[in-house]
């Protein structure tokens, strides 16, 4: 079974991310639990997380298919360390919250090495900051996202998320969401199923299967191999509608959440309702 939804607004309290969620007929969403451009916000209050667990009961959507976001603040291979505590500090309060609305994912960006450190050792960074956060909390799997190769951000390859995953710990509390914008301005072409079949083998391959917890369902404004990260509405851009079509057919993108971060979100209960139309 699919899980389709977006990344709704959590504007006026967290609570308010599922009704948002149900407005759109989503059967999945993500979340910034916390304002996404600053590094520490008020504690969560217990009528908010009742609110919240209350809500998500409501709209029918369970923890396995919410797909909260860090703030884009976090640079978990920061080359500084200031930057990285700052970093880590703020991280682990994110996986707190997330904790405490009784979520299992954390959806972030792997990090950047500023060009001041190689892409190696911001991975290796990365993957301590994975374990010290993950040895402080319980429960909550942290999941990192494929970039598309930006300025200095490193994970854009399958092979150094693998890279990463490898230095984890707890291989049970770490996952991949792969952002089908990312992965095709990283240089996967998606648009032909050849190549498209290809790119999934490979993602088997190198990864596994079993360690993709999300998918971020993206078309892009850039094309293939840009590493330029700029999302468009499905069938708007450059990988076009078929992408989407055979991720809503094939089984293995089944019971994880798959969420729109497109650019126009009055299209999301359109896009959610075709890509429903597509798994036939
Ligand atoms: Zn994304
Ligand atoms: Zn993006």
């Amino acid at each position: 079974m699919k899980f389709v939804g977006a990344h709704v607004s959590a504007s006026g309290g967290v609570e308010n991310a599922p009704i948002n969620a149900k407005a759109i007929n989503a059967k999945a969403f993500a979340l910034f639990t916390k304002n996404q451009r600053q590094w520490h916000s008020a504690p969560l209050t217990e009528s908010s997380i009742e609110a919240f667990k209350k809500n998500c009961i409501d709209a029918g959507i369970s923890a396995d298919h919410i797909l909260p976001h860090d703030s884009y603040l976090i640079n978990l291979g920061h080359p500084s360390d200031e930057g990285l505590e700052k970093s880590r500090s703020s991280f682990l309060e994110e996986m707190q919250r997330c904790e405490q609305l009784g979520l299992k994912l954390l959806n972030f960006h792997p990090g950047s090495s500023l060009k001041e450190i190689t892409t190696e050792q911001c991975l290796n960074r990365i993957a301590e900051s994975i374990n010290i956060t993950l040895d402080k909390t319980k429960g909550v799997c942290a999941v990192i996202e494929n970039t598309a190769g930006q300025g200095s951000n490193v994970g854009n390859q399958f092979e150094e998320l693998k890279f990463i995953i490898d230095r984890v710990e707890d291989k049970s509390r770490v996952g991949i969401c792969i952002d089908t914008c990312h992965a095709f301005a990283a240089g996967y072409d998606l648009c032909w199923q050849e190549s498209w079949q290809e790119t999934f083998n490979k993602f088997e391959q190198i990864i596994g299967f079993n360690y993709l917890k999300g998918m971020h369902l993206n078309d892009s404004k850039k094309g293939v191999g840009s590493k330029v990260d700029r999302h468009e509405n499905l069938g708007n851009g450059e990988i076009g509608i078929n992408a989407f079509e055979w991720i809503m057919k094939d089984p293995r993108f089944d019971n994880i959440p798959l969420i729109l971060e497109t650019p126009d979100e009055t299209l999301w209960e359109k896009e959610i309702k075709l890509l429903y139309s597509l798994t036939h």
